[in-house]
């Protein structure tokens, strides 16, 4: 009688949490891991034994599985292990380390950068380092979530603007007297729907108002820019961003994030950012891997061009069909929905036709307005993207959702 009690006591504290995945699960918001079992070249997966043109992986220049990125992998491995050993301020610091950081500051055409294990991690390290009590950050609202973590952990005031208004941005600012330090914050390809930020008024902003500026190049690295270094680069701004942040994670097809700026900035994040100084350094593997990468964007332009030059394909015949690819200007397209359980029943279809999308929900995106992203990459052939244009129009019809 007591064991029972006992057992039913210490099942009931998990039954709390499987009655909040209930409740997750009845309005048509809980998640589940699915097992990729095969990735096929040419952009496609396996999963449950069907093979699926993956429109939703962020690897936009199909590097992830470039041979040249697994030698150097592999390389880097062979000469100096599988781990660094300890942290960066230990003994963790490779020659390795020092040299990518250098390439990658010479292809950000900034003084200095750092890596960090995660383009998560740089994130929660810069701003928390950066910024704390009594400071106010000025963040677009619809900002990575791991920028929002970044910003409870430092303490700072957090003022949300509206997605891409400089108007409100401005009042904001201007109010904004009280604050020591002020920093603006910005995606600046947002993830959700694949517009940009309006670079130029930021710039000009935090400028006037005498703040910092910091722009997260997560899905710009590697696609935009003369060489790849970024939408700052594209429009000649590099100098004018206080902080650049980005990922090797997406476009560089490999793991890892980085912050590029001012000596003095990096120089700080040495001795202040806690995500680089409590974990253990990038593992040398990954570091041969994004060495690799770096080398190819800027060699190998011509696979952004394809990129770009397939995504404007995509987006025209979507739009022409009578979808609302709403801002997107780069290679993240997304499909105006609607309701949850219409976005959840488009990408579904999508799937029994060989697409795999996924559907966005709030609270990603506002109440109602549901919708069905593709994120392309260089590694789709002009065909498979063909097919995955007409699939979505027919798919689209079949549900009424363009005449
Ligand atoms: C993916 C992403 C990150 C996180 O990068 P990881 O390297 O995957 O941790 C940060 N910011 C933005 C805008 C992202 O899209």
């Amino acid at each position: 009688m007591k064991r029972r009690e006992g057992s039913k006591a210490k099942k009931s504290a998990f039954d709390m949490l499987a009655e909040e995945l209930g409740g997750l699960a009845a309005q048509a918001l809980r998640r589940r891991l699915q097992v990729v079992e095969e990735v096929l070249p040419g952009g496609s997966v396996r999963v449950e034994g069907q093979v699926l043109l993956n429109l939703s992986s962020n690897d936009y220049l199909g590097l992830a599985h470039d041979p040249r990125l697994i030698a150097a992998a592999r390389e880097a491995a062979a000469r100096w292990g599988t781990g660094a050993g300890a942290s960066r301020l230990v003994v963790g610091h490779l020659a390795l380390h020092e040299a990518v950081e250098a390439k990658l500051a010479l292809f950000k055409g900034t003084e200095a950068a750092v890596i960090f294990s995660t383009g998560y991690m740089a994130n929660l390290g810069v701003i928390s380092a950066l910024m704390g009590p009594g400071d106010l950050i000025l963040s677009d609202r619809l900002n990575h979530a791991s920028i929002y973590d970044g910003i409870k952990l430092s303490g700072a005031a957090l003022a949300r603007y509206p997605h891409r208004d400089m108007a409100r941005l401005e009042a904001l600012l201007a109010k904004a007297t009280s604050a020591k330090r002020r920093l603006i914050i910005t995606d600046s390809v947002f993830s959700v729907d694949g517009d940009l930020a309006p670079l130029q008024e930021l710039v000009l902003l935090k400028e006037r108002y005498g703040a910092w500026l910091m722009i997260d190049e997560a899905h710009a690295t590697g696609v935009l820019g003369p060489t790849g270094a970024g939408y700052a680069e594209a429009l000649g701004l590099t100098g004018r961003v206080d902080v650049h942040l980005g990922t090797f994670s997406k476009a560089l097809g490999t793991l890892g994030g980085y912050v590029a700026g001012d000596r003095t900035l990096i120089a700080y994040l040495h001795n202040k950012a806690r995500s680089l100084i409590y974990s253990t350094a990038l593992a040398p593997p990954v570091l041969g891997a994004i060495d690799a990468a770096l080398d190819i964007v800027v060699r190998e332009p011509e696979r952004r061009t394809y990129l770009l030059f397939q995504a404007q394909a995509f987006r025209q015949e979507l739009n022409q069909a009578g979808f609302d690819t709403l801002g997107s200007e780069t290679q993240i397209v997304p499909v105006l929905v609607g309701s949850n359980s219409q976005a959840l029943d488009f990408a579904a279809r999508l799937r029994e036709k060989g697409l795999m999308a996924v559907a966005l929900r709030p609270p990603t995106v506002p109440p109602g307005k549901a919708r069905v992203r593709f994120s392309l990459s260089a590694a789709h052939s002009p065909p498979d993207l063909a097919k995955a244009r007409h699939i979505i129009r027919e798919t689209g019809r079949e549900l009424n959702l363009i005449p």
